[in-house]
């Protein structure tokens, strides 16, 4: 592939295509290529791994964002990971199987990934221990309303079990003190007669002392006792894109735990907290924010400022104003995740009574009140409550 196909080409599907159609697509062309259907066919194992690619990342909400804006060049940067080893490296056979190997559901029969099963000549060949994977690690980034609404860049120190430098993560010291393994002779698998529905079977499992790996260790690594692993405060950068909500998950593959000896990493899994802002409410895309009018502002206008998200603003106060009425602020609220809306933020108006008065202050409002100007008329009564019905409804 000298020219990178676009992803959504590849899977056939439209730019604004759902989750659940990137999946049936792929797993349409998955099963279309599928190397248990063509055998030794390099060009449909080309196919097979190009659309595994394109799936890994439109699969991906926050890495489809990232290629909807930035295309094939995000993956030299190896953002949060790429497929191991980046988007243009490609994926082994065994990355995608061990990503992807639920896809295939019954289609291709036997265990793991799709490998190993019984279906032709050729699975012994391709039969496979099943990879071991580590644990997914956890963590909870909190977040202002001002990083929600432009998206952040986070680096962070994250206490990770990693390969054992000493051994490679085999758990052997050197990496290289092995035996063949004593009870299956190094081919990984036992055999053993089980009683099927229609009698005895003769039935192939993974070895169970060595995992399949067909060897075990003669003398274990001293710095990691064996294990293959060791903790370590590992730096992890990644990109939260905006309009993130709290409580929402952001899955970073391959920066979670490495499991012991030898295997594919688990996940980190990004749980977002908002924090909560001193001022402004968050509803959905939108922020509110109450404002309190003083009495001749809201009679005589005037100009106020309210926050922001980013800053300060100045809002235009129309003589006359009602409390209850809202102001827009228009695309100062929040932009959707994945989308390119953006909320605006409201303005709650409420207008503050004084609630004690000078004799001077309470002379005034005496006059005032006398003042049949003061009274609303049924009609304005009825003009005013009209615009404040939605408020009630
Ligand atoms: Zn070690
Ligand atoms: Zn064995």
């Amino acid at each position: 592939m000298d020219k990178k196909r676009d992803y959504y080409e590849v899977l056939g599907v439209s730019k604004n295509a759902t989750a659940d159609e990137i999946k049936k697509a792929y797993r349409k062309l998955a099963i279309k290529y599928h190397p248990d259907k063509n055998p030794d066919d390099k060009a449909a194992e080309e196919k097979f791994k190009e659309a595994a690619e394109a799936y890994e990342v439109l699969s991906n909400d926050e890495k489809r964002q990232k290629y909807d804006q930035f295309g094939h060049s995000m993956g030299s940067q190896g953002f949060g990971g790429f497929g191991n080893g980046g988007f243009s490296g490609g994926m082994s056979m065994e990355d995608i199987f061990a990503q992807f190997g639920d896809i295939f559901g019954g289609h291709f029969s036997g265990g793991f990934g799709g490998f190993g099963g019984a279906t032709g000549s050729r699975s012994s060949r391709r039969r496979q221990k099943p990879q071991r994977r580590g644990s997914d690690l956890r963590i909870t980034v909190k977040l202002t309303l001002k990083e929600i609404m432009t998206g952040v860049d986070k680096t962070l120190k994250i206490p990770t079990w990693v390969k054992c430098d000493h051994c490679n993560g085999t758990g052997a010291k050197d990496g290289t003190a092995f035996v063949t393994c004593p009870t299956c002779h190094g081919s990984g698998t036992v055999s053993q007669v089980v009683q099927g529905i229609f009698g005895p079977q003769e039935a192939v499992g993974v070895c169970p002392q060595c995992e399949g790996d067909g060897k075990v260790i003669s003398e274990p690594c001293s710095y990691c006792n064996g294990e293959g692993i060791q903790k370590k405060d590992e730096l992890v950068s990644f990109h939260i894109p905006a309009g993130v909500t709290d409580g929402m998950t952001l899955t970073i593959r391959g920066k979670g735990n490495a499991p012991r000896r030898g295997g594919v990493n688990g996940d980190l899994l990004v749980v977002i907290q908002e924090i909560k802002d001193a001022e402004l409410i968050r509803d959905g895309n939108d922020v509110i924010y109450n404002l309190m009018l003083d009495v001749p502002t809201a009679a005589l206008g005037g100009s106020v400022e309210v926050p922001t998200i980013t800053g300060r603003a100045r809002l235009n106060i129309p003589a006359g104003t009602q409390p209850g009425k809202v102001l827009r602020l228009r695309g100062k609220g929040l932009p959707e995740y994945n989308r390119s809306t953006v909320g605006d933020e409201l303005i709650n108006v409420m207008v503050y009574i004084p609630e004690s008065l000078t004799d001077k202050e309470k002379e005034a409002f005496e006059n005032m009140r006398e003042n049949p100007n003061m009274k609303p008329s049924e009609s304005t009564k009825q003009r005013l409550f009209s615009k404040l019905k939605h408020i009630f409804e």
